[in-house]
């Protein structure tokens, strides 16, 4: 059996990266989130993150990617703060250099990517590779009103990668880490302004993924609106049986 690519399809605020993170322990499979490769690199590598997947994609590499300095800025870092997707060839390139290391041999969990319909195309390409990895796709499914709720409410421990949300999962003491008493940070682009423009890429260039992949035998919609507990189950279940 050809191990698993599993790619987690969801709106911003569907919980993908923490099903991600939940899978990744479980399965010991590397979660690669996108979003996190790229705020690493904006970073220069200070922003921690919460799954060694992404330390193994170097700042260094990205930067040989995207080429200097100032093309992150343009290409990167500023399409990001407005909530705007980064173009699709650069985005292509760094999953396929990512996805060539050794530890993503034995399978992976692709977060965050495809985004849009030419990302699917590159992607259905790399699943073209007849002895690779089985694909499966799974979009988490969630409403709007908790979506927004998710996002805007979401905050990271900057020192072990814990994420809290002020809604459905707050921490202990107003905006602290549990574990480690860090104080949490509230990412530059889940301020409500930019959730909302992010929102809106989502729904005209990630949400069609969900017809491009309808019908597919590895294709699944998951109910993202249960607790997160329910939706890493249902999501354990469909791993297992695929
Ligand atoms: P995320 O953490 O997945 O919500 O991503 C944060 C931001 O990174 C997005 O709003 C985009 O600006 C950028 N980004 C992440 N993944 C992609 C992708 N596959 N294509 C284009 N932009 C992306």
């Amino acid at each position: 059996m050809k191990p698993h690519a599993v790619v987690l399809l969801g709106a911003p605020g569907s919980g993908k990266g923490t099903q991600a993170h939940k899978l990744t322990q479980d399965w010991g499979i590397p979660h690669i989130s996108t979003g996190e490769i790229l705020r690493r690199a904006v970073s220069g590598g200070h922003e921690r993150p919460r799954d060694p997947g992404h330390q193994a994609l170097t700042v260094e590499m990205v930067n040989r990617v995207v080429g200097n300095r100032d093309q992150l800025y343009e290409l990167v870092a500023r399409k990001m703060q407005a909530g705007q997707l980064v173009p699709d060839e650069l985005m292509s390139k760094i999953v396929e250099e990512r996805i060539k290391r050794e530890d993503a041999q034995g399978g992976f969990i692709l977060d965050g990517f495809p985004r849009t319909l030419v990302q699917a195309e590159f992607l259905d390409e790399v699943f073209a590779c007849e002895d690779c990895w089985d694909p499966l796709v799974l979009n988490i499914d969630v409403d709007q009103d908790v979506l927004l709720k998710r996002a805007t409410g979401r905050r990271m421990c900057p020192v072990c990668g814990e994420i809290y949300n002020l809604y459905f999962r707050p921490p202990q003491s107003d905006e602290v880490c549990d574990r480690d008493g860090a104080k949490l940070v509230h990412r530059a682009d889940d301020h409500e302004d930019i959730v909302r423009a992010r929102l809106l890429a989502y729904d005209a260039q990630t949400h069609p993924l969900i017809e491009y992949y309808a019908g597919r035998p590895y294709f699944h919609n998951v109910d993202g609106n249960l607790p997160a507990e329910a939706i890493a189950r249902e999501l354990a279940r469909l791993l297992k049986a695929a």
